[in-house]
């Protein structure tokens, strides 16, 4: 059978890489990019992707990544296409005044910045983590380090100063309490919508009680993520033993529900991981989750040494179908999608367009969103939202 060729399109090409990583012939490029998280590289058509490169299953990729003259290309052995590395911000190479590194604190992934305050998540203590976990939660017996709020804004300020991202992304694990960790969140948030001009996402467990996702909402978060993972049931108990105990699917589902009728439309959303179930499970989460109005994310299952998790087989041919019944169900439903864009390490709704149509279709919205004008209006309608939504909750709880 002929090989299918990706290398023309940078969002189907973004998706194989993601899905198959690369090899690198480039010491420079060795040297600074394969961490645990992979390389940023820009394809063309300002398609960003994160492609793994050190995991045992990127040796037999066919991709590989070379110096031509004094930039980059992506070669399968047959055709090439010209591509730029992303630099590391340079405030990776700085610490905060109590010494801390800054890359420790915030790290950048396109259009947003993950800061994770405490490296904690109890599930590890029980022996009930999900099992695709990398373990950087991992504080087994220990209290694990917590940044302070200083900390935290100091490196705020300089992911702000240097446009690394326009988001902010507090990620959380578990801890067994009603509030699924917002009350520990809150004063990172607060401080964080008081001192700067940005927007702040919070990626936590799903709360108890739904006024806990309320509070998340009235504290200042713009957008919310419960990722559920894995949508088939089965699976789910048992790739997520301690999601499945002490949160359940169910309650997943409900609080998304919800978090979608408090958080405007678009800013809600959801993992499911490709790869840990079959294409046409993840397409059922797909329905589901767009018909309550929250965005499905779809990141490719990246197996570990330990962890061959992975559903096969799986190529591209297979997942590309679900990538596009993605973008039709976004449609249909008529969310949003100019939240959840330009992100290394998923393939964006905005790139699924790209997908179906094929490339050069990226929204004209897309750079309406990225203007100084633009994103003036998006911050000033998501106050005057955010303000009528909490007094209108307050009015229905008298
Ligand atoms: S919730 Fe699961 S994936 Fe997240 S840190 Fe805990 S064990 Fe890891």
């Amino acid at each position: 059978m002929k090989k299918k060729n990706y290398l023309h399109n940078p969002a189907t090409l973004k998706i194989d890489l993601m899905l198959r990583g690369t090899r690198i012939d480039d010491p420079v490029v060795k040297a600074w990019a394969c961490g645990s998280s992979g390389v940023d590289i820009m394809l063309p058509e300002k398609t960003l992707v994160n492609i793994p490169c050190s995991e045992e299953f990127t040796r037999n990729s066919p991709y590989l990544i070379k110096k031509k003259g004094s930039g980059y290309l992506i070669t399968d052995g047959a055709s090439e296409v010209e591509v730029s590395l992303v630099e590391r911000p340079a405030f990776y190479n700085r610490r905060t005044a109590s010494g801390v590194p800054l890359s420790s604190i915030a790290v950048v992934h396109g259009s947003y910045t993950v800061i994770t305050p405490s490296q904690r998540c109890d599930f590890f203590n029980r022996s009930i983590e999900c099992k695709y976990c990398a373990g950087n939660f991992n504080v087994t017996g220990r209290d694990g380090v917590v940044y302070s709020v200083e900390e935290v804004l100091e490196a705020v300020e300089a992911v702000l100063k240097e446009k690394a991202s326009e988001i902010i992304y507090f990620s959380i694990g578990f801890s067994d309490s009603d509030d699924g960790g917002i009350e520990f969140l809150k004063p990172y948030i607060l401080a964080v919508k008081k001192n700067f001009n940005c927007l702040v996402a919070v990626e936590a467990l799903p709360p108890k009680k739904n006024r806990w996702i309320d509070e998340t909402y009235a504290l200042g978060a713009d957008s919310v993520l419960y990722n559920l993972e894995i949508f088939d049931k089965e699976l789910f108990e048992i790739i997520c033993p301690g999601r499945a105990t002490l949160i359940g699917h169910k309650r997943y589902l409900e609080a998304l529900e919800h978090a979608a009728k408090v958080f405007p439309s678009g800013t809600v959303a959801s993992h499911l991981i490709v790869g840990l179930e079959p294409p046409g499970s993840t397409c059922m989460g797909i329905d589901y989750l767009t018909g309550i109005g929250v965005v499905p994310i779809l990141p490719i299952y990246r197996p570990s040494a330990n962890r061959a998790l992975r559903i096969e087989p799986l190529d591209t041919e297979i997942i590309l179908p679900v990538y596009k019944h993605l973008y039709k169900s976004i449609k249909k439903n008529r969310i949003n999608v100019n939240w959840v864009r330009d992100i290394s390490m998923v393939t964006t709704p905005v790139e699924l367009k790209a997908i179906v149509n094929g490339p050069r279709q990226r929204s004209i919205v897309d750079g309406f969103y990225k203007s100084r004008l633009g994103k003036k209006t998006a911050w000033g309608l998501a106050t005057l939202r955010r303000k009528l939504r909490v007094i209108d909750r307050e009015d229905d709880s008298e």
